[in-house]
Parts: C-alpha cells; sequence; structure tokens
C-alpha cells in the first residue's frame, strides 16, 4: 500500500469529520480527511474478529486523525505477512481501530464503530478467497483473491 496516493487535501477541512467510538464509548476517534480505501475483508482474521464473515474498513492517513481512550492493544501476523495491531475496547471488547506496523502513515476504522455507519462505501473486497458461501457481498464490488496491488 505504499503507493497509495492520498485524496486532495485542500478541501479537507471543509468536510465533516469521520467519529466513532466503541459501543461503551470509552474509546473515542475524530478523523479528518477522506478515507484513502474502503474494503470489505474476508480473510480469516477477519472473520474471527468480527465473529462473522468478514471485517468492514475504512482507512485514512494517520495525519488526520485524534483518537481518546485506553483501548487494549494485540499483535497479530496477518495473511499478508505484515504485523497489524488490533485495537479494541477492555471495557466493552468492541473492535475500534487497526494499525499496521510495515504502513505507519495510515490509520484503519471499523466501519460499524462510525457514529454513522452509513458513510462507509465499500469500494472491493479483500481475500475474497478466504470468503464463505454465507457471506454475500454486494457481487457489483471487484474481489481480490487478496490484497489488490496497491
Ligand atoms: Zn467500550
Ligand atoms: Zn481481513
Amino acid at each position: 500500500m505504499s503507493e497509495l496516493r492520498y485524496p486532495d487535501e485542500r478541501g479537507a477541512d471543509m468536510n465533516k469529520a469521520y467519529t466513532g467510538g466503541c459501543a461503551c464509548g470509552a474509546i473515542r476517534f475524530e478523523i479528518v480527511g477522506e478515507p484513502l480505501v474502503s474494503n470489505d475483508c474476508q480473510c480469516r482474521d477477519c472473520q474471527r474478529m468480527s465473529g462473522t464473515g468478514h471485517g468492514s474498513y475504512l482507512t485514512f492517513h494517520r495525519k488526520g486523525v485524534k483518537h481518546s481512550g485506553e483501548a487494549k492493544l494485540w499483535d497479530i501476523l496477518g495473511d499478508s505477512g505484515n504485523v497489524k495491531t488490533r485495537a479494541f475496547c477492555p471495557a466493552c471488547g468492541s473492535p475500534v481501530y487497526l494499525t499496521f506496523a510495515a504502513m505507519p502513515d495510515v490509520f484503519t476504522v471499523h466501519a460499524a464503530s462510525l457514529d454513522d455507519p452509513s458513510r462507509f462505501k465499500p469500494q472491493m473486497v479483500t481475500y475474497g478467497v478466504r470468503g464463505h458461501a454465507w457471506d454475500h457481498l454486494d457481487p457489483a464490488l471487484p474481489k481480490f483473491d487478496k490484497m489488490p496491488p496497491m
């Protein structure tokens, strides 16, 4: 993902921040800027983490991110071979955000942790090769076996 192009920043302050947090409210975030990428991921990690067929994510440039509250952090070696750190609330257990050791400039939040989850507009499905027949996502979305080349 090192070649991700960042959206034009000139209008960023005029956009409404993306706000959200965990179910109990102990962890909150506020993000200025538009997502670099929005995806549904069907890898096994996301299945286990979500308790269902996939995770849904918005990934932002880290510079627009503010967060508060003490998250519990858990490092996991992803299918990609890179370490990702999952941040979840120790009180309510909600997964809230993710960071990646190999990509320190990005910050990923779970779509349903947004105060307004309707702002999630998935662009693609990743790790479709791991998907289950019962986890039926929008067939119009491009589906990648693993991660797309970026
Ligand atoms: Zn919580
Ligand atoms: Zn995944």
